[in-house]
């Protein structure tokens, strides 16, 4: 079945700059580290070449860990800065490479507490640590001594280039100090920096509010109100109720996982408003807590702050170090996908409206509750059927079947308690190479929703593969927010959501297979990154993890062909409604960013620019402006969010691939390819270049319009 494009963010070293993923067990301890009994900041011991001590984390070390991590990381920097011998990629980068590895692991903790178990103490701590954190990291970017000896060695390397990878590494870390302002006169820096910090706190600001609006627009159900809702969700919404003081009721959430499947089956239509108007007004409620001033602000100031740079747009500048280059080539590709989506929304809501009759016209907030009549009618598919065949338990050994067969890992669980967790819903597997039986790393799993946990799924790391230094395992994570079932229930997952969690696992994948070097090549392509964990969801429906992982939750037979069949024959269905409601926030996002800052209405920006899309009605954007926190919560996603489109193109061609291969999907000779070339880089090679070398040639767009049943433009 088709993938959805969008799930949720995955946080590749955000702290990209820092980064230089962890741990010197090896090497002597830092003689700074001793100075502090900060725990958040120590070295990581235990098992497995040492491990984050989640046990022993509180939320009042947290702020000295990062404050004094900066201290440290900046000594580090002025030491390399002022090293008298000339300048050298070994006593320059490399040094650069090894800096800031206490800091590393105070911002383990850090996201754990941003991410994973957030409260409003934590987000006070959050809001006077972001001016502080991009404080520090311009402090490091303007380092006029410090840049002037990564010029000298990026200068000399033009002359005599090096090995492949420290050239890359070299090209890496050159460019993102001219982006971020290293080359400006003294005044402008201080300029840059004025603004980089402005922005970071309206970031916080903005990420704040949205999850003010949905702590506080929960709707609260009695059980006269549940006509249409499946049995687990009820059950579900009766727990959370519970747990926030309303026994007896059903709480829906003001989160994507609570409100999709309940405007997906409620028979209330009035209810099915009010949640529809809850989420998709957040950030715009006209209160204390509305969004649109701050956008508004923030845009003033990112154009401001590519000016400075001699960039006519943020958008430009952003995209010069990603694969697609260009605004120009992100919008074509947008806009030759755009026409086709909108005509297949049409159709979908003329089926809809044929089978809703006259008594009603078709809203935005009937479009899934009909989506899913015409499913079952069309295509006879019913997807809490479809559920009753994906447990969460057998997902995951399904997901570390796949990893076994093209990977060669292999998934132990970690039973006896010597991994700490930051929560006793966490679990831990090792991850071992089949064929050399080394530790490759581990594997923490956060599978349910709590409060103060961020909405969506994420991939992340506490320590990535690197060799500079000696070999370094990979610590890898995946998140997500599965509604936890009652005690002894199987937790049934939607078919979409299967496919999530598919996804972050090969962002997981993406992680463990690294080879590289050095930290810096461990970053992430915006663009090109989303693509290895949007090729993994393809393995959900192979018939190997069908007939052996979807199995019924209570007989235990495989998922029967005839509803395999039908799940492959819906395949395209919905992608009217998926591509159209994706492209909408992805232009939009784009947009935003190319137009004229200064006094922009942002609503009416919004508003204006659906007319001009001609978006449909029956649909709003996946994100709307005001919650669009991709892009507004950080730099993050903005004028990035057309990425994840980007990559599918590439998921689709190289999927064609698998299906062409001899022995198909498990095809060990394209496995192999697909490791070494698109997996074990990550950014050691230009993206196209390594997919030119997994494929003998560019993406083309033909396999991802097939993919979404969409015409195929004929090739010229
Ligand atoms: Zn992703």
């Amino acid at each position: 079945m088709k993938n959805l494009l969008q799930k949720g963010l995955v946080f590749i070293s955000a702290t990209l700059l820092l980064a230089s993923c962890g741990e010197e067990k090896n090497t002597e301890a830092n003689p700074e580290s001793e100075m502090t009994e900060n725990v958040l900041l120590q070295e990581w011991t235990g098992p497995y070449g040492g491990v984050p001590a989640f046990d022993k984390m509180q939320l009042k070390d947290i702020k000295e860990a990062v404050t004094l991590g900066m201290d440290m990381k900046l000594k580090e920097i002025d030491a390399i800065a002022n090293n008298p011998e000339p300048a050298t990629f070994e006593n320059t980068i490399v040094e650069m490479e090894r800096s800031g590895a206490a800091l590393d692991r105070a911002f383990n903790y850090y996201g754990i507490f941003s991410s994973n178990m957030s409260s409003p103490e934590f987000r006070e701590i959050e809001g006077e640590l972001a001016p502080l954190i991009t404080e520090f990291r311009s402090t490091i970017t303007q380092n006029e001594k410090l840049f002037q000896r990564i010029k000298t060695v990026y200068q000399a390397t033009k002359k005599t280039p090096l090995e492949a990878d420290k050239q890359r590494v070299v090209d890496l870390v050159y460019k993102s100090f001219e982006m971020n302002g290293a080359e400006l006169s003294p005044e402008n820096k201080e300029q840059y920096a004025a603004i980089a910090k402005e922005l970071s706190s309206l970031y916080t600001d903005f990420s704040n509010n949205v999850l003010h609006d949905e702590e506080n627009y929960i709707t609260y159900l009695s059980d006269q109100q549940l006509g249409g809702l499946p049995e687990g969700f009820v059950k579900s919404a009766a727990a959370i109720a519970q747990a926030n003081g309303h026994e007896g009721e059903y709480a829906i959430t003001n989160t994507r996982s609570s409100i999709d499947p309940f405007l997906t089956y409620s028979t209330e239509r009035e209810l099915r408003k009010q949640v529809w108007t809850n989420f998709y007004s957040r950030g715009d409620n006209g209160d204390e807590f509305d969004n649109n001033k701050l956008i508004a602000e923030i845009l003033r100031l990112r154009r401001e702050k590519v000016e400075l740079l001699g960039y006519s747009n943020y958008a430009e500048w952003r995209l010069q170090d990603r694969m697609a280059k260009t605004p120009e080539n992100a919008i074509n590709l947008m806009e030759a996908v755009w026409p086709a989506a909108l005509a297949r929304v049409a159709e979908e809501v003329a089926d809809m409206q044929a089978l809703a009759g006259n008594e009603i016209t078709i809203e935005p907030w009937d479009y899934r509750f009909y989506a899913e009549l015409v499913r079952k009618d069309k295509y006879d598919l019913d997807s809490d059927e479809v559920k009753q065949y994906l447990q969460l338990d057998k997902l995951t050994e399904a997901m570390h079947y796949v990893a076994g067969r093209l990977f060669d890992f292999e998934f132990t669980p970690v039973t006896d308690g010597s991994v700490p967790v930051f929560h006793e819903d966490v679990k831990v597997w090792k991850v071992t190479n089949k064929n050399t039986r080394e530790n490759v790393g581990l594997w923490y799993l956060d599978p349910y929703a709590r409060p103060g946990k961020r909405s969506g799924a994420w991939a992340t790391t506490y320590r990535s593969h690197t060799t500079f230094d000696g070999k370094k395992n990979v610590l890898a994570s995946n998140n997500s927010n599965f509604v936890k079932p009652a005690e002894g229930e199987a937790l049934l997952v939607s078919w979409d959501d299967a496919t999530t969690f598919f996804h972050e696992f090969g962002h997981a994948l993406h992680f463990f297979s690294s080879n590289v070097k050095y930290p810096t090549l461990n970053s992430g392509v915006r663009d090109y990154t989303e693509f290895q964990s949007q090729l993994l969801e393809r393995w959900l429906a192979t018939d190997e993890v069908i007939s052996n992982f979807l199995v019924h939750n209570e007989t235990g037979d495989p998922m029967p062909a005839e509803l395999v069949q039908k799940i492959k024959n819906a395949a395209t269905f919905n992608q009217g409604f998926s591509t159209t409601e994706y492209l909408a926030s992805a232009i939009m996002d784009m947009k935003f960013h190319l137009a004229d800052p200064s006094n922009i209405d942002v609503d009416k920006f919004e508003r204006e620019t659906l007319a001009e899309l001609k978006m449909p009605k029956e649909l709003p954007m996946r994100h709307r402006t005001p919650h669009f926190s991709h892009v507004f919560s950080s730099e993050g996603y903005a004028t990035a969010y057309y990425g994840y489109m980007w990559a599918d193109v590439l998921t689709a061609d190289a999927t064609e691939a698998f299906a062409e291969a001899p022995n198909g999907f498990y095809d060990k000779e394209l496995a192999d390819k697909a490791v070494k070339y698109l997996f074990a880089p990550r950014n050691a090679i230009d993206p196209a270049e390594a997919y030119r070398l997994f494929r003998g040639r560019d993406a083309r767009i033909e396999a991802l319009m097939k993919d979404r049943g969409f015409p195929v433009p004929v090739s010229e």
